[in-house]
């Protein structure tokens, strides 16, 4: 049997992993810039809590969830997202409970959908994201905006645009919601079949759609930014207006919908132009309801997610230069076995000083070895023979200077210490 990795999931080798470094590191530094604190969270968890968390009637829960039973029966899912684990371990700790101020938190890893597999998106795909809960005003909605914005042109991500809107209140989506369901049933038979079971259950998702024919028909739809009450409305104008004295363009997109009631106010995407298309590579907003929903107290929250394979893909695309990592510092290459325990000692005394050092294969010829060196930009070889071990003094190679010293083994150390630090 050919093992290969499962359909939509793929290996980082070795020669890759420096971009992911890279876009992970300021990720990280952003967060940590503004006081974010990693969060760790489960791969998995008990499947209601994302039925619940994410809503039944989404995509994500209704057609996209890896689901499997544990051996005592109980089910479980791997996480599609970040927002439920992060409202159910907030609940669950009780994590502000000693401290009244708001909480801001970012996370990192894999999540799990069972989709169609295509570039740039894949059914294990990494996910950044960062919440910031406890704080009901319009600057925390900026405050995230402004942030992720701020990873992405860090990254140097082309042409990066933001998009917002506000999907208003339970209050004031309420009355939309009818509003909007009448003007739908109009003319039900003319959507898509996904559209028409939809105006149904949740009007508010027929905006998900991709059908050509539907996206037309809502091109008059009533539109709940014309219908914010107007504590919502505030809301939305106050961010707009922080967001430009933050310098931040945007534009407003009344079609950005978040079909859930636990979802309120500010709603925003990133996109990029990829492949010839718009191309959302993250987004979040307000979820004021979710924490309550999932069984906590009322807490304001607000926050975003974004994928890290097509930030990396329009990275490639546009030749952005991502620097690799530093190679490798010595290379020890001892001429037989009978002089490691020389290599080992050497070894030990250049780790002490944080200097990176490899022993050579015994097995491997003085040339091939040497060859490796150049091929891999590694910076000094030493060589430990006969010779070299009865007269103390051991070959040291620069191997971009094409030049090479005997030096005694008390100074060798030294030697390439400072060496390295003049580099
Ligand atoms: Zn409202
Ligand atoms: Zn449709």
């Amino acid at each position: 049997m050919n093992y290969q990795a499962p359909r939509g999931t793929f290996d980082i080798l070795p020669d890759e992993i420096h971009k992911w470094y890279y876009l992970e590191e300021i990720i990280r530094k952003n967060a940590i810039l503004f006081n974010y604190k990693e969060i760790r969270f489960p791969i998995f968890e008990r499947l209601e809590l994302f039925q619940r968390g994410v809503g039944e009637s989404t995509d994500i829960v209704e057609k996209e969830m890896y689901i499997f039973k544990d051996k005592k029966g109980r089910t479980f899912a791997l996480r599609p997202e970040g927002t439920a684990s992060i409202a159910r371990a907030y609940i669950e700790h009780n994590i502000t409970s000693s401290q009244k101020n708001p909480l801001r938190l970012f996370y990192l890893g894999p999540m799990f959908r069972y989709s169609r597999p295509q570039k740039g998106r894949y059914r294990q795909f990494y996910q950044f994201g960062l919440e910031y809960i406890g704080n009901p005003q319009p600057i925390a909605d900026a405050e995230i905006i402004a942030l992720g914005m701020k990873i992405y042109q860090d990254a140097k991500v082309p042409e990066i645009k933001l998009e917002i809107n506000s999907v208003g209140c339970p209050i004031c989506r309420k009355e939309y919601n009818t509003t909007l369901k009448n003007f739908l049933l109009l003319n039900k038979e003319k959507y898509c079949s996904d559209c028409q079971r939809r105006m149904e259950v949740n009007p508010l998702r027929v905006f998900d759609c991709k059908n050509e024919t539907c996206q037309n028909l809502l091109k008059n739809a009533p539109r709940m930014i014309d219908n914010l009450c107007s504590a919502c409305d505030n809301h939305f104008k106050e961010v707009l207006d922080l967001l430009k004295k933050m310098n931040v363009d945007y534009n407003v997109n009344p079609n950005i919908v978040r079909g859930l009631d636990y979802y309120t106010r500010t709603a925003f995407e990133y996109k990029i132009n990829y492949l010839g298309a718009q191309d959302e590579i993250g987004g979040g907003g307000r979820y004021d309801n979710l924490i309550e929903y999932l069984g906590g107290k009322p807490t304001p929250a607000v926050g975003l997610s974004g994928g890290l394979e097509r930030v990396l893909l329009s990275l490639d695309k546009s030749k952005v230069h991502i620097p690799k990592e530093d190679s490798l510092d010595v290379f020890i290459i001892p001429l037989d076995s009978e002089f490691l325990t020389q290599s080992i000692h050497l070894q030990q005394e250049l780790h002490q000083k944080n200097i990176s050092v490899i022993i050579a294969d015994t097995q491997t010829s003085l040339k091939n070895n040497l060859k490796y060196c150049d091929k891999n930009k590694v910076k000094f070889a030493i060589i430990i023979g006969e010779d070299e071990m009865k007269s103390g003094e051991f070959v040291v190679k620069d191997i971009r200077e094409k030049s090479q010293k005997k030096i005694i083994i008390s100074e060798i150390c030294g030697y390439i210490f400072s060496n390295l630090k003049l580099m």
